[in-house]
């Protein structure tokens, strides 16, 4: 592994981001899992702590470095007791903001992406609506130009913080059929005729917030616009090389953290006499957690830093990434079941970590290209 990850400066973020862990999130966690949202202040106090912007530059309002230092946050939230849906409600705009710092537009980098970072607002990406989210160039939600607007007609589901949102990066059909007619709006919540339904209720993810969204007539100025019209397809699929390292390294550290609280749980809990641990089958089994857990880390690490060296549209790192995050969520889907199946019935009860763990993890093999879809990708870019 390459000390690219243990650097003086990734040393002290992750020591950092572990104590805001310790303070910020951990004592309120189960709070905000029942109450199926994350407060504003949160964002708030995650931006003055120099972390709510990582991996987006200086110059928009970020806090620098790249995906490195994006994938250590979310090691360390993990592993500190944090959790995979916190991630994925506080670092919403890590999908909502990317597409406006490519297209380099200063006025909605000034309206959005700044305040974004800086914990004020919160936004969205609505890319899947509810006759199907695989198939990005079906969509069907209308834009058509009138005037200085788009008129927007259709609807959006399954969107994350959408409940919250102050705005969402929208994918809408300007153009015809396919993946050439597509373009990203940036809609802001109070538009009339944008409509917001939820939190919709889930098996995990319980304090990230997940709305229906649903647009009548929406007049949306086309300043709003994100890059060129009918280009946003490229867009949103430039960015998916990123969104699904994020999810294959949310998939190795939830396994990490799955295999160090089983290993904690059969150290401590005795059955018939002896520790869990002193049995054989139990101390194989958390090797091969280990194994595949290590395996998937070194498989997404790797991933990464080709990213880091190459480009995203480049068919060798979108290979890589579809490979890390398929690697990962079947290491993580599998050490998360075992990790239960050690803490026996306290891995069962909605008070222990795992029991989180668990539901939390079922998501990354859907979100950010299933499974089944990103093999297709991967066997065409292999040419089987
Ligand atoms: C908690 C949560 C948060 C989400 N957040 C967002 C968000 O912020 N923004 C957003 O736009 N979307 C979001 N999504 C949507 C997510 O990206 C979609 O659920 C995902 O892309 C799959 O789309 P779908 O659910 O419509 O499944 P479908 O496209 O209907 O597919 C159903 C299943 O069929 C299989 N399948 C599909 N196509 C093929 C194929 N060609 N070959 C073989 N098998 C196939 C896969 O197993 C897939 O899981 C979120 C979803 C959830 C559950």
């Amino acid at each position: 592994m390459s000390d690219l990850w243990t650097t003086p400066e990734r040393q002290a973020l992750r020591e950092s981001v572990t104590r805001f862990t310790e303070r910020e999130i951990v004592p309120h966690l189960a709070q905000w899992e029942d109450e199926g949202r994350l407060p504003r202040e949160l964002h708030a106090a995650a931006a003055k702590a120099g972390i709510l912007g990582v991996a987006f530059p200086e110059e928009v309002g970020g806090d620098g470095g790249d995906t490195i230092d994006s994938a250590i946050v979310t090691e360390a939230i993990v592993q500190a007791g944090g959790s995979t849906g916190l991630i994925a409600s506080l670092f919403t705009h890590g999908i909502a903001l990317p597409h406006m710092v490519a297209a380099a537009n200063a006025d909605l980098v000034d309206r959005f992406v700044r305040p974004t970072l800086g914990g004020e607002t919160i936004g969205s990406l609505g890319v899947t609506e509810p006759g199907g989210g695989s198939d990005v160039a079906g969509l069907t939600t209308r834009a058509v130009r009138d005037g200085d607007h788009f008129v927007v007609n259709g609807a959006k589901t399954f969107i994350t913080s959408g409940v919250r949102a102050d705005f969402v990066t929208t994918a809408v059909r300007t153009g015809g059929e396919g993946y050439g007619g597509i373009s990203l709006l940036v809609i802001e919540k109070g538009t009339p005729g944008f409509e917001v339904a939820g939190p919709l209720r889930k098996m995990g993810w319980h304090c990230s917030d997940t709305a229906e969204l649903s647009f009548t007539d929406v007049r949306v100025p086309v300043e709003n616009l994100v890059g060129d019209q009918d280009g946003g397809f490229v867009l949103v699929m430039q960015q998916f090389v990123n969104e699904r390292l994020g999810l294959a390294v949310q998939a190795y550290a939830t396994a990490q953290r799955a295999l160090d609280l089983a290993a904690r749980y059969a150290r401590e809990r005795e059955t018939f006499g002896k520790p869990l641990a002193a049995r054989q089958v139990i101390r194989h089994k958390l090797v091969e957690m280990h194994r595949r857990t290590d395996a998937a880390r070194v498989v997404t690490r790797d991933a990464i830093e080709r990213s880091l060296a190459g480009s995203t549209t480049d068919p060798q790192v979108i290979l890589a990434a579809v490979m890390a995050k398929n690697t990962a969520v079947e290491a993580v889907e599998w050490v998360v079941s075992e990790s239960v199946q050690i803490h026996g019935g306290a891995g069962y009860m909605r008070e222990s970590e795992i029991d989180r763990h668990y539901r939390d993890a079922r998501i990354l093999g859907i979100g950010g290209g299933a499974t089944e879809v990103l093999t297709d990708l991967a066997s065409k870019l292999l040419g089987y």
